[in-house]
């Protein structure tokens, strides 16, 4: 099964399924069929899981594989590693023609998509995602590696030739991966589907027990929503700002707790919850705050900020997160699930508020 991604840049297929890999050597074959040389870019934990399979479907199209294994999560998204990708890249004499695969994570995924994006001014790649979060991360185009200064902050705009999303791959994810990449469905849900959601709530009571139709289905209508935002507006001037509700809070009490102790979802979770919690006193949301709260609350969320965080600090990142246009916070509000809308917030209101999420 496969859905269409249209940007005003390129068009490309998502494929979603078990063994959807074994799409890739006629995908190859029909759309990429100069590369003379392909190049794996994988992290530690996923080569160990899932390169082989890769390797062996590759196989079949008779071209030169090449592999370069990364380390895993944000040590991945350095200069450093890549500047080895690249290196790597030009002593196996890749060229114009080759081609690059992502095998992982959105950690991956931006990195090698980087990578792509700039080895001789940008060559093909397909995504090969392996993780939950991956729908987000894998569709949309965005590929980045981090500053010192600042997360994501040194990257492209660049489409894959293609996204391959096998779901088999989901069977190793530990459950807090899986926790991270649920709260990007949830968000898809609550910014573009009501039906969804609803759906969403009724089916999913535990990470670990997702069938692999449930998954199917999460991703698959995860992406749509992804793609059409991503469709109408590709540069992010508009509607795509959508796309971070819950980041705002999110992002700078992952920045403050230091990269690893939350993952990305986890901490953006919080920030959805607290932006819920802004919707419905700022712009008459009618939702069933408390009934979401105990959902997420039983699938092992955090729901509120950890005591040691200073509120003020918090402000302060989340006016500098880069979606910030103005002096004042630009917030992501839902009027109603499915209709989001910024939002300037004044700083009195962000504090109180806070204040009312600070952990007992
Ligand atoms: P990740 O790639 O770091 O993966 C998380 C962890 O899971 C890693 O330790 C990885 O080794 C492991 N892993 C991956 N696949 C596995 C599998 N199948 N089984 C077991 N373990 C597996 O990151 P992620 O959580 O997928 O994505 C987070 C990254 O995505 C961040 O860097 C974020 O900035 C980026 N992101 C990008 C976009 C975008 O639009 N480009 C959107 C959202 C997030
Ligand atoms: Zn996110």
């Amino acid at each position: 099964e496969s859905i269409t991604v249209k940007t005003s840049s390129k068009q490309y297929p998502v494929f979603i399924g078990k063994q959807a890999i074994d799409t890739l050597p006629n995908f190859i074959e029909s759309h990429v069929s100069k590369a003379n040389k392909i190049l794996i870019i994988t992290d530690e934990k996923v080569a160990t899981l899932h390169l082989e399979a890769v390797q062996a479907v590759l196989a079949a199209t008779g071209k030169q594989v090449f592999t370069h294994i990364v380390p895993q999560g944000e040590y991945a998204k350095t200069f450093d590693v890549y500047y080895e990708c690249q290196s790597y890249c030009l002593s196996q004499q890749l060229n114009r023609k080759s081609l690059i695969i992502a095998l992982g994570g959105g950690a991956v995924g931006d990195l090698a998509g980087f990578v792509a994006a700039t080895f001789m001014r940008g060559i093909p790649f397909i995504q090969v995602p392996t993780t939950l979060l991956a729908h987000d991360s894998a569709v949309g185009g965005k590929v980045a590696i981090n500053h010192p200064l600042g997360k994501n902050m040194i990257g492209a705009f660049f489409q894959p030739e293609a996204v391959i999303y096998d779901l088999n791959f989901l069977a190793t994810l530990p459950e807090q991966e899986l926790r991270s990449g649920f709260a990007e469905v949830i968000k898809h849900s609550l910014i573009a589907d009501r039906d969804f959601y609803h759906w969403l709530m009724t089916n999913i009571q535990d990470l670990t027990k997702i069938t692999d139709e449930q998954f199917f289905k999460m991703i698959k209508r995860g992406i749509e929503i992804k793609a059409a935002v991503v469709e109408e507006d590709e540069k992010e001037n508009g509607v795509r700002a959508y796309l971070n509700f819950g980041h705002t809070l999110g992002h700078a009490v992952e920045a403050s707790m230091g990269y690893g102790k939350f993952t990305h979802g986890e901490s953006v979770l919080i920030g959805m919850v607290y932006a819920l919690k802004l919707s419905q006193k700022k712009q008459q949301l009618v939702f069933e705050y408390n009934s979401f709260v105990e959902w997420v609350q039983a699938l092992g969320y955090r729901t509120t900020i950890p005591k040691h965080l200073k509120i003020e600090q918090l402000l302060q990142l989340m006016k500098t997160d880069k979606k910030s246009v103005t002096n004042s916070a630009t917030f992501v509000l839902l009027e109603q699930v499915g209709a989001p809308l910024l939002a300037e917030m004044a700083d009195e209101d962000l504090l109180n508020e806070m204040a009312n999420f600070i952990e007992r």
